[in-house]
């Protein structure tokens, strides 16, 4: 006879019962991965009993097994794990609350969708023993801690509110998840169907699963295999296992296995999306770390640089050191060597990718092109190694969706060019405006187009590329190749246009004085420009200053940051310049010369992406406008 021990109420933390109200009301096709997030986290649960014992020698780790037991005649499927079992605040915290952030989000995300891919993820937003309420019409957890003696029953029907009550008698270590199943849902108590599951998506968790007795997880793990026996739908099997997430493809995955100096297995997969590029946050995930199969960590972020957070996936070692914290792994030799060659693996074979297979870098580059080029700033051996895997956009019409490598430019460049231009800007187009261009253009020099800042921080890290340095093309400090005769064979028009260039109108040096007087101190310099070919003016960068571009992003978060005083350089090949000169013989046009000069300084700034003082601009046009209109006739016609 059982005794009624007295039930304690609780209420669900509210999204949570948000959260049942939509699993239950859901269209939701594949109920298979509530067994596998149950098992996952009876796996958890032994991991962490194991840890536990690692530094605890009383507690007893041995036959850590996850057993699944289906019970036709009670339509009742038992799950049970001997690991580390919860206290009554571990249930209420942990079976009460949603703990992680994203999971709202998430919640929000699939109210929205109703889409049954969406509710398997639930449990990438630990969220996953909920879903047991889809399968369920009562949940009971019948749990013992490895810290205490009897252990507690927790209990709900799904519907906002649990009890956790004392068992009747003492309870074995570890958790039993009791799903008193929905009536049409049989089939969860039918072990044939039962094991199909678990092959599907449980066969690589780390413990042993039994189903009736059998064990059915029995295969040695895929990366201890020699890679030639591997077939990739078991590479892609087991990437679902770590994701948690079926039906994603990797964009590729890595299979390496060393002897010497240390022995070591590991699996590397780049999933196909940037979950941080779509407004996730910083990823939490990282490589499975095991010690001669034995999961040691399940979320490591030491093993490999940040800038390769991205990838996920296995290392397993013989090497490892099983029980010490993480921070004495991070100091330990091996792992600090262990670091450097996956590091090194993982370049090798983005070289390989890059030359081999252009359109699966690519679609990697695009992906985790911006979290790659950290590195260029953070990992100082490999520098060199990263700069060959930047791409570009650039001028070069063949740059599809920057497709551009540092490399190919080099080999596309000018005999004696000794510099790497580039252009920055918010957006192509608004690059592609800039005057500065028109010289590049006009001799046909490739010029790479950065539109996001971070380009130009790294290009400045690097300094060099190839014994070539890299210049904004608004910086004085730009340096144009001198005209091989090849240019000048061209064509004739090119001869012509080289003979106009050259002639510089009389008065120019006067026109150029006027308009420093007019400029002041705005301006570092007034000079003739050599890059110019149709705009009549454009404003440059002195030497050694940051481009325009850069000095924005400095002044935004920098306060009481100072952009450096530019140059304004004058085209005397413009019409407007040509006629200024004419003018000038004229003292009576000095004044006008000087406005003219205020204004294309303004103009030039706009050009440039920088805001002229409006109240004084306005004016100015608006004096032009009326001296225009007293020229006009006010005749009747
Ligand atoms: P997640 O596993 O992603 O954290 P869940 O909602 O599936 O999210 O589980 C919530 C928490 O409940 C887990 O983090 C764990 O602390 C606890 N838990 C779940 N199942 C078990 C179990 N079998 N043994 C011990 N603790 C468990």
């Amino acid at each position: 006879m059982t005794v009624e021990t007295p039930k304690e109420e609780f209420v669900f933390q509210a999204e949570i019962s948000r959260l049942l109200h939509l699993l239950s009301e859901s269209l939701y096709q594949n109920r298979e991965i509530t067994i596998r997030e149950l098992v996952s986290n009876a796996s958890d649960a032994l991991d962490k009993l194991r840890h536990a014992s690692l530094t605890d020698s009383s507690i007893e780790a041995s036959d850590l097994r996850i057993t699944l037991v289906p019970n036709k005649e009670d339509n009742l499927l038992i799950i049970r794990d001997n690991g580390i079992g919860m206290t009554r605040d571990e249930l209420v915290k942990n079976l009460g609350t949603i703990a992680h952030s994203g999971s709202l989000e998430f919640i929000q995300n699939l109210q929205k969708s109703r889409n049954k891919d969406d509710v398997s993820l639930i449990g990438q937003f630990g969220v996953g023993f909920y879903s047991s309420f889809m399968l369920s019409e009562r949940v009971e957890v019948r749990t013992r801690s490895f810290t205490e003696d009897n252990g507690w029953v927790w209990e709900s029907k799904g519907d906002g509110a649990f009890t956790i009550a004392e068992p009747e008698s003492p309870l074995e270590r570890g958790t039993e998840i009791r799903l008193h199943l929905k009536k049409d849902l049989t089939e969860f108590t039918d072990a044939t169907r039962l094991k199909y599951i678990l092959k599907k998506y449980s066969t690589f968790v780390p413990h042993q699963i039994f189903v009736d007795e059998e064990h059915i997880n029995n295969q040695p793990p895929i990366w201890v295999e020699p890679k030639s026996s591997v077939t990739e739908e078991q590479y892609q099997n087991f990437y679902e296992y770590l994701v948690h997430f079926p039906g994603q493809t990797p964009t590729w995955h890595l299979h390496l296995t060393a002897d010497s100096p240390f022995q070591f297995h590991s699996i590397l997969y780049c999933p196909d999306a940037n979950l941080e590029k779509m407004g996730f946050g910083r990823t939490e995930d990282g490589l499975h770390l095991c010690a001669k199969r034995i999961l040691v960590q399940n979320n490591n972020r030491d093993l490999l640089p940040d800038y390769l957070r991205f990838l996920r996936g296995i290392v397993d070692s013989a090497d490892l050191p099983l029980n010490v914290s993480r921070e004495a792994l991070q100091d330990n030799t091996i792992f600090r060597k262990m670091k450097k060659v996956l590091t090194k693996k993982v370049l090798d074979h983005l070289d390989s990718l890059a030359t081999d297979e252009p359109e699966v870098f690519a679609k990697f580059y695009k992906e985790f092109g911006s979290t790659l080029r950290e590195g260029v700033g953070d990992d100082f051996d490999n520098r060199d190694r990263l700069a060959k895997l930047l791409r570009f956009e650039s001028t070069n019409s063949s740059a599809e969706n920057g497709s551009i490598s540092l490399a190919g430019y080099c080999e596309r460049a000018a005999e004696n060019q000794t510099q790497i231009y580039f252009a920055t800007g918010t957006d192509m187009a608004s690059v592609l405006r800039d005057p500065n261009l028109e010289v590049f253009r006009k001799r046909n020099l490739e010029v790479l187009i950065l539109t996001d800042p971070v380009d130009e921080y790294v290009l400045s890290t690097l300094q060099k590329f190839d014994d070539k340095e890299f210049v904004s093309i608004d910086s004085a400090d730009l340096l144009l190749p001198a005209k091989a005769d090849s240019d000048d064979a061209e064509s004739e028009k090119e001869d012509d246009d080289k003979k106009t260039e050259t002639e510089v109108p009389n008065g120019f040096d006067s026109v150029l004085n006027i308009i420093k007087e007019a400029l002041g101190d705005q301006i570092e310099d007034v000079r003739r420009s050599e890059r110019l070919t149709e705009s009549a003016c454009c404003l440059v960068n002195s030497k050694g200053a940051q481009s325009t571009t850069m000095q924005k992003v400095l002044q935004v978060n920098i306060p009481d940051f100072e952009m450096s005083k530019m140059i304004l350089e004058v085209n005397p090949n413009a019409a407007l310049i040509k006629r200024l000169c004419e003018i000038a013989v004229n003292g009576d046009n000095e004044a006008f010369i000087k406005t003219c000069g205020q204004q294309l300084h303004a103009n030039a700034m706009i050009m440039a992406g920088l805001a002229p003082k409006g109240g004084e601009m306005a004016n100015r046009v608006q004096e032009f406008m009326m001296e225009l209109a007293m020229q006009r006739s006010s005749i009747a016609t």
